[in-house]
């Protein structure tokens, strides 16, 4: 007889890091549930994340998860025993006008509430904590102690240990098909048979609209999503990067949020990750369908589009200049990173 689970609580489709999250907590809650992956765990966006886990946010709902999850990550490796690549390196927000570092004060003294130690800093102690910044045009910074970053498949992976310790069945390879509803339960249906439960999750990353779509004869919505390709890059090894390091430990993580990217040390590296103004979607219109399945694969290198944050970027840090691209990613992501109708440093009216 199949030993393939017929009914649980709880069905969650996708085993990204959001799935596997949900059923870590669904199951240390005490709840039955069973994960459904399509390819390997991680095969969605989560695979080639960047893995910058911020703690600031200026909604406390945000920053209140956000502070948790930095909690978690601590002691998740030991907690599970999957020991994990997590920096804690801290990071430097940067304010390009009083506003902005009035909005940093705001948050600072949000974090304070929830027991973080999110600090102001003035623009004459940036070069002590990041001595290769260039500071004149800047009015102030926030300093974020808990600010770093982690392996994002590592973390999938433990998340995905921890609930199955706590009992979560796990079915990787096995796509969820449709779903359908008898006797007040729903009905997941894959190829391996049938799964009944209380509730289902829809965790199924760029493919949540897709999901979605199943669960509209039952008064189900549209998700509000578009699939957005958002890429990052690593530079070569930079050898005053390599001697400084060696001496004084890793660099902070840098979030300049007026021109709009982070820039982190990469090993003794940098990793360039502008979050676009005039982001580019895919698989939106009939000439460029959205495939199948496109687990572990990337969109082709598309770096022209980034000349203005990586010129940006080099006149903040120079030292980015001096190392040659080595890598770069660009790869699907469903999150919103645009604000529509404003404008960038640029100028330009943002689409
Ligand atoms: C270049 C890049 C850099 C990024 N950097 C960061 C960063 O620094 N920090 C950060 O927080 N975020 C970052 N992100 C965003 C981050 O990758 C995503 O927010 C995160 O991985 C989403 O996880 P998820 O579990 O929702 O989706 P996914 O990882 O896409 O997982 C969804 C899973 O569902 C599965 N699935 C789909 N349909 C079905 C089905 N019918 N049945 C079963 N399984 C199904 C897929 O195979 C997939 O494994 C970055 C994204 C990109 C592209």
């Amino acid at each position: 007889m199949s030993d393939f689970p017929t009914s649980t609580r709880v069905v969650i489709i996708g085993g990204g890091a959001v799935g596997a999250s949900c059923a870590y907590h669904i199951a240390k809650a005490g709840w039955d549930v069973v994960l459904l992956e399509k390819n390997e765990l991680t095969a969605g966006s989560t695979w080639h994340a960047a893995g910058n886990c911020p703690s600031f946010s200026t909604s406390w709902a945000v920053m209140n998860m956000q502070r948790y999850s930095l909690e978690l990550y601590r002691t998740l490796a030991d907690e599970v025993d999957y020991p994990m690549n997590y920096h804690v390196t801290g990071s430097i927000r940067l304010g390009h006008s009083k506003e902005r570092v009035m909005e940093f004060e705001r948050a600072r003294a949000m974090g304070r509430y929830q027991g973080m130690d999110l600090e102001m800093m003035q623009v004459s102690d940036l070069k002590d904590k990041y001595p290769f910044i260039e500071t004149h045009d800047l009015s102030g910074a926030l300093y974020d102690p808990d600010d770093g970053d982690i392996d994002p498949a590592q973390l999938t992976q433990a998340l995905a240990k921890g609930a199955r310790m706590a009992g979560a069945r796990i079915e990787r390879f096995c796509p969820a098909t449709g779903v359908s509803r008898a006797n007040g339960e729903w009905i997941v249906h894959t190829d391996k048979g049938d799964i009944r439960c209380e509730k289902v999750v829809n965790a199924a990353g760029y493919y949540a609209q897709r999901v979605g779509e199943w669960f509209k004869p039952f008064g189900g919505r549209t998700v509000p999503m578009t699939v957005m390709s958002h890429q990052y890059f690593l530079t070569e090894e930079i050898p005053e990067l390599k001697a400084w390091s060696e001496e004084n430990g890793k660099l902070p993580l840098l979030r300049d949020v007026d021109s709009s990217y982070y820039l982190r040390q990469e090993k003794f590296g940098l990793n360039l990750g502008p979050y676009e103004r005039n982001c580019k979607a895919h698989w939106v219109t009939p000439d460029d369908p959205m495939p199948e399945d496109f687990s572990f694969q990337l969109y082709p290198d598309d770096l022209d589009r980034l000349e203005w944050y990586i010129e940006d970027a080099m006149a903040r840090v120079p030292l980015l200049g001096t190392g040659g691209v080595g890598r770069n990613i660009n790869g699907p992501s469903h999150p919103r990173y645009t604000i529509p109708g404003g404008r960038d440093r640029r100028g330009k009216a943002e689409s």
